[in-house]
């Protein structure tokens, strides 16, 4: 049954891989609006978690809900991305040719070629809302840099920025700050803290510094299951937690 305010809702979700439980009745219940990280040791099942809410990997057993209507199970990746959620993967993939601007435009207009995208005169609308994005993602004095040009840390935000000229309602991200500076990693903080609310987040992370920066609630996978639940000093001072990442 699906909880009113949450974006998103998964009951009982198991997947197996030749026997092998990778999701073993998971339960998760995302709020309309929140940041919420999930974190686990390696093998937990965090990547297989963000497959099945991505339409990649159907479960084989369970439900999955995208706000009160969309049973996630049944529809198509393309369906899912278009019905508003989106995700940004570890490594960052942007046009390395194309400048920024280009990159926003092009994530804007996905339903033409890139070279039919690139010659489509933009309307006013759509300009103004490239310019809010960059100014999101402080990225508005490199709009005609190249993308190639950028450094780690930009390509990450211009990602992020790509996803938001679709208008995701769910942003699922994979270890945003790997690689990150720590100002890049600061900025990033301040960045999803400025998009939760309007968006809500799920980030996967293992930096428990910046966990700690950004998350109301936390989010332990273990052996494919939800192990605790809280703040991070609440899932920190858990024993089973404890356990999991010293193997006491
Ligand atoms: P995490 O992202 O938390 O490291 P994963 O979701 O990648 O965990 O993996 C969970 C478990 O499922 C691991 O033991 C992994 O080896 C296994 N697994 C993941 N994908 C497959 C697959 N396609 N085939 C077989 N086993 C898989």
């Amino acid at each position: 049954d699906v909880r009113h305010g949450t974006i998103l809702t998964l009951e009982d979700i198991s997947v197996s891989f030749d026997g092998f439980k990778a999701l073993n009745d998971l339960n998760l219940y995302i709020g309309v609006g929140e940041l919420r990280c999930i974190i686990g040791p390696n093998g937990a099942g965090k990547t297989t978690l963000m497959d099945v809410i991505t339409g990649k990997t159907r479960p084989n057993a369970g439900k999955a809900w995208f706000g009160e209507t969309l049973d996630l199970t049944r529809m198509s990746e393309v369906a899912i991305a278009q019905a508003g959620i989106g995700r940004k993967f570890q490594k960052p993939t942007v046009f390395e040719a194309l400048s920024v601007f280009e990159n926003l435009e092009l994530a804007q207009k996905t339903d033409k070629s890139v070279w039919a995208s690139l010659r489509a005169r933009l309307s006013g609308e759509q300009k103004d809302r490239i310019d809010e994005v960059l100014a999101t993602i402080k990225l508005d004095v490199s709009r005609h840099r190249p993308a190639g040009l950028l450094s780690h840390g930009q390509k990450q935000f211009l990602e992020i920025g790509m996803l938001l000229m679709q208008d995701p309602q769910l942003l699922l991200l994979d270890e945003p700050v790997a690689g990150m500076t720590d100002a890049e990693t600061e900025f990033t903080a301040e960045l999803f803290k400025h998009l939760k609310g309007q968006h809500s987040l799920m980030v996967v992370e293992h930096d428990m510094g910046f966990v700690g920066s950004i998350a109301d609630h936390v989010t332990v996978l273990h052996q494919g299951h939800v192990l605790a639940e809280g703040s991070l000093a609440e899932v920190q001072a858990d024993e089973r937690v404890i356990e999991v990442y010293l193997g006491r």
